[in-house]
């Protein structure tokens, strides 16, 4: 261990380089305080880096939605605008649509088309499967990889400093300092948080903290070399069925199909019953029939957790678990962080 990674001592130590660790790390270095961010893998390869990026306007949650709205934001400042590339979405749902959708999708500003009117503004897509769709027009994607190098370079501007291929393997908590143990050394900071995705809820068990979240995973497939041109980004609300293209060209989509509480290692491997529901629900998008010869299955595909306020007290002080309720979309990773900075920075740092 050198002795400057190993005695160095930060404001907050930040565990794990996705999308929520590099957004945590960026709005706490703005506010001057010294970040230090420890990344398991020396080649990131996380869910951040794999995802769709994907970025939808309409979330029947309007306090989603609104996150969703400053996130995007915060991307475009970073230099990330002309990143953005737009892809209509449809979020379709049968006409048994609870009233309060349509009643959301109309205060957002957005059309409400029936399965004819979406025909006639997409005629190479089947809408067998929906009978109305909200139409969200400034929906789209990014490079996930873009954007995971444009937050890397923001806070090494801002001087975070970045530790890749060091795993967190012990905490402790000493003296009003927290301590993280790796291969490579100890790493002191008032604060840490840990931004660590699917990985978190075995981690905390590893390090001997309370078990504040549940996780969820998702498996997802990725479509190359497809013949469902021209395919918009599709979110069907009774059965969340997904389906959208991505920076690389593939068509991204699948079912929701979560696993609880399993650690990423060991997750079941269920690809192809999971698949064979999947490709059913995207074919009945497509006119004739698809290829399948190019799908890839990412088994351990998000983190959803929560985090019950009652848990996350029960936690050390100035030790904190960045997995959200609602899971730590891409879309809304920004926001969500900023918002629960300025949560712990009234009452903890400083
Ligand atoms: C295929 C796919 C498609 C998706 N599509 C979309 C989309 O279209 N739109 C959207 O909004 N969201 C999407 N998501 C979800 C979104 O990408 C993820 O929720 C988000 O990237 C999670 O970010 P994170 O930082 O929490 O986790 P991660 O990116 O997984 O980062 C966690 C990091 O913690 C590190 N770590 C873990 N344990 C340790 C340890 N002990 N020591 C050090 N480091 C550690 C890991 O190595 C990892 O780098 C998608 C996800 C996937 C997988």
């Amino acid at each position: 261990m050198s002795a400057s990674e190993g005695s160095s001592h930060h404001d907050w130590l930040v565990v794990g380089a996705g999308v929520v660790g590099l957004c945590t790390a960026l709005h706490l270095a703005r506010r001057k305080l010294r970040v230090c961010v420890i990344e398991q893998m020396s080649q990131v390869a996380n869910a951040s880096i794999v995802s769709g990026a994907g970025i939808r306007f309409f979330d029947p949650d309007p306090i989603i939605s609104a996150q969703i709205v400053q996130s995007h934001n915060f991307y475009s400042e970073l230099g990330l605008a002309d990143d953005f590339r737009p892809c209509t979405s449809y979020y379709g749902f049968g006409t048994a649509a609870a009233e309060g959708l349509l009643d959301r999708a109309h205060a957002s500003g957005m059309r409400v088309l029936s399965r004819a009117q979406l025909k006639a503004c997409r005629p190479h897509i089947e809408w067998g499967a929906v009978d109305y769709a909200v139409e969200d027009e400034h929906a789209g994607f990014r490079d996930p990889l873009i954007t995971w190098h444009t937050l890397r370079a923001a806070c090494e501007r801002l001087g975070v400093v970045f530790r890749f291929g060091h795993q967190v393997l012990a905490f402790e908590d000493r003296a009003s300092v927290r301590q993280l143990v790796t291969q490579a050394g100890r790493y002191m900071a008032h604060g840490v948080i840990f931004a660590t995705g699917y990985w978190t809820p075995s981690l905390l068990e590893r390090l001997g903290l309370p078990h504040v979240v549940r996780n969820r995973t998702i498996t997802v497939h990725r479509l190359a070399g497809h013949n469902l041109a021209h395919l918009p980004f599709v979110v069907e609300h009774g059965s969340g069925f997904h389906a959208r293209p991505t920076a690389c060209g593939e068509i991204l989509f699948g079912l929701p199909q979560p696993d609880w509480d399993v650690a990423p290692d060991n997750l079941p491997d269920r690809a192809n019953a999971h698949l064979d529901k999947a490709v059913a629900h995207l074919q009945r998008y497509a006119p004739a029939p698809l290829s399948f010869s190019g799908v890839r299955t990412t088994r351990s595909a998000d983190a959803f957790a929560s985090v019950a306020p009652e848990a996350q007290a029960t936690l050390p002080d100035h030790t904190h678990v960045f997995a959200f309720g609602e899971g730590a979309a891409f879309k809304y990773a920004p926001a969500k962080s900023l918002a629960y900075i300025n949560l712990i920075q009234g009452s903890k740092i400083c």
